[in-house]
C-alpha cells in the first residue's frame, strides 16, 4: 500500500493500493464495500521466487537468511557488525546503514522514539499510524542512531501499541516539551556518544513539527484483526485506512503483514 502525506497538514493521508500495474485510490473508496481476495500464492518481494511462506514480511527464506536487510542489526541497530567483517552485503550497507538517520519522537499510542534514514521521512511515522512527529537529532550511521535510541529508550517507549492507535482517541503531545525534557536528561550520556564518535557526527535539530491526518470515518470499537493465511477472503464496508492498516466495519487488517500475497481487489 503506497502512501502520501496530504498536501498540507490539514489535509488527510491519502492511501494508494497497488494491484499489478494499477493503483487503486483507496480514500476514494471510503464507506463503500471493499473485497480482498488472497490467491493462496506468495512471491518474495526481493528475488520474486514463490515462497510457501512469508518471512520478515515478504522475503523467501533464503532471501531472508542471506540479505543484510533482514539481518537482526536493522531492528536493534546498535548491534552493527560492519566493522567485524561479518556484514552480510557491505555495499548494501554503505547505500542504506552508512547514512544520515534522523532520531524522532512520534506520537502513534503515545510518545515513543525512534530511528529511520533520513529519506524515509515522512513514510515512517506515516506507516505508524502516527498523528504527530518531531525529528529530534541527525547522525551518521544507522549503528549511531541505534546507540542514541538506547539511551531515549530508557526515558520513554520505541513501540507503537497498534490497538491504542487504531482506537483514535489519541491526544495530542507537545512533542517540543517532551523533547526538551529527553535532552536534559540524556545530556551526559549524549556527550559520551558525541566525544566517542565525533562532536559533528551526533547533531541537534531544530525542526519543524509534523502532524497527520488519516482517512477514517468510523474508528472500531472492538478490535477484530482478519488474517489471510486464516481466511482468504476479507471484505466489509470501508471505514478508514491508518498506519498500514485497512478499518473495515468486518475488522482490521495490516496489510504490511501481507507483503508478497497474490491479493484480488473489488
Ligand atoms: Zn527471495
Amino acid at each position: 500500500m503506497a502512501v502520501v502525506p496530504g498536501a498540507s497538514q490539514a489535509q488527510p493521508v491519502s492511501y494508494q493500493l497497488r494491484a499489478g500495474d494499477h493503483r487503486i485510490d483507496l480514500n476514494e473508496r471510503l464507506g463503500a464495500p471493499l473485497q480482498l481476495r488472497w490467491s493462496g500464492a506468495i512471491a518474495c518481494t526481493h528475488c520474486g521466487r514463490a515462497t510457501k511462506k512469508s518471512f520478515a514480511q515478504g522475503y523467501c527464506y533464503p532471501c531472508f537468511k542471506r540479505l543484510a536487510q533482514c539481518d537482526t542489526c536493522i531492528v536493534k541497530p546498535e548491534t552493527c557488525h560492519y566493522f567485524q567483517g561479518t556484514c552480510r552485503e557491505p555495499e548494501w550497507a554503505q547505500q542504506h546503514c552508512f547514512q544520515p538517520h534522523i532520531v524522532y519522537l512520534a506520537n502513534s499510542s503515545g510518545l515513543k522514539v525512534g530511528i529511520t534514514r533520513k529519506t524515509q521521512m515522512p513514510t515512517r511515522w506515516l506507516d505508524q499510524g502516527a498523528i504527530q512527529a518531531l525529528p529530534i537529532l541527525e547522525v551518521d550511521t544507522r549503528q549511531q542512531a541505534g546507540f542514541v535510541e538506547m539511551l531515549f529508550k530508557e526515558h520513554v517507549g520505541d513501540r507503537t501499541n497498534w490497538r491504542a492507535m487504531l482506537k483514535g482517541d489519541v491526544a495530542a503531545l507537545d512533542l517540543k516539551a517532551e523533547r526538551d525534557r529527553l535532552m536534559s536528561v540524556t545530556a551526559s550520556g549524549l556527550g559520551q556518544l558525541k566525544r566517542e564518535h565525533g562532536v559533528d557526527a551526533i547533531r541537534e535539530l531544530d525542526s519543524q513539527h509534523y502532524a497527520f491526518h488519516y482517512p477514517v470515518t468510523t474508528f472500531p470499537g472492538k478490535i477484530v484483526s482478519h488474517n489471510f493465511d486464516k481466511q482468504p477472503e476479507v471484505s466489509g464496508i470501508l471505514q478508514g485506512i491508518k498506519g498500514q492498516y485497512l478499518l473495515l466495519d468486518t475488522g482490521v487488517i495490516n496489510l504490511r503483514k501481507f507483503t508478497g500475497y497474490e491479493v484480488s481487489v473489488a
